[in-house]
């Protein structure tokens, strides 16, 4: 009998452009998620279930090996580290940026800085790099209200059309990355399951490259 395999996806945001790309791909769940309180789905394939997750568990899921592979944000993976996870693809969909922002018009403190952020990890490696002392304060969502509550004096967060910034007397400083959403698949299924996985992978390469044109790179 061949091997199970368990695909993780975001929620949210990624999950509306990942089952179009899915499509592409002919992976389809049985059901429609959007309409179902369900969280695991059968696919069209018979050894394909998805699971439908929190954006920020799926790097967990798929490095324990809960998951064999996962559809997961770059911010979400830098956050989290690479530990026992393979990248083998950029799927090119849900691009935005990692940013720090302050309100606008003001100077960034030249003293202790103090960051809002969910992404304490990459703040605080960020900061460290620039030689720039901060403090980083996590938050679970809101970032944007946090420097006009002036619980902090920037904040490090997604950007996409800046409009959230805007609404909120905010503007964007520096890049810190540009993200896109990627596949990771478990270190040891890519060994286990290889005959599975490779097939499933290279769907989705096949996919994302009719979708651009052009081969994807790993990161
Ligand atoms: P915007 O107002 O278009 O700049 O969107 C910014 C807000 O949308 C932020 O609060 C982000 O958390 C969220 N967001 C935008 N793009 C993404 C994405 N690709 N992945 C996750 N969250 C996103």
């Amino acid at each position: 009998m061949s091997k199970q395999l368990i695909l993780a996806l975001s929620k949210g945001r990624i999950l509306e452009e990942t089952l179009p790309l899915l499509a592409d791909a002919g992976i389809e769940p049985s059901e429609d998620i959007d309409k179902s309180r369900k969280l695991l789905f059968d696919t069209n394939l018979p050894n394909v279930k998805l699971v439908v997750i929190r954006a920020t568990d799926v790097p967990t899921y798929v490095q324990l090996g809960a998951a064999d592979l996962g559809v997961a944000g770059k911010d979400v993976l830098m956050e989290h580290g690479a530990e026992g996870l393979y990248e083998p693809l950029d799927l090119r969909i849900a691009k935005c940026r990692l940013m720090t922002a302050g309100i606008q018009g003001a100077e960034p403190a030249r003293a202790r800085r103090r960051v809002a952020t969910k992404f304490v990890d990459i703040a605080r490696r960020y900061y460290a790099e620039r030689g720039i002392q901060a403090e980083v304060i996590k938050l679970y969502g809101g970032m944007e209200l946090a420097p006009l509550m002036n619980l902090a004096d920037e904040i490090v967060d997604i950007v996409d059309t800046g409009n959230t910034l805007r609404a909120n007397g905010m503007a964007p400083r520096e890049l810190i990355a540009d993200i896109s959403t990627r596949l990771v698949v478990n270190k040891a299924a890519m060994t286990m399951k290889h005959e599975q996985l490779k097939p499933l992978i290279d769907r989705l390469r096949e996919a994302v490259m009719s979708r651009h044109g052009d081969p994807t790179v790993s990161a």
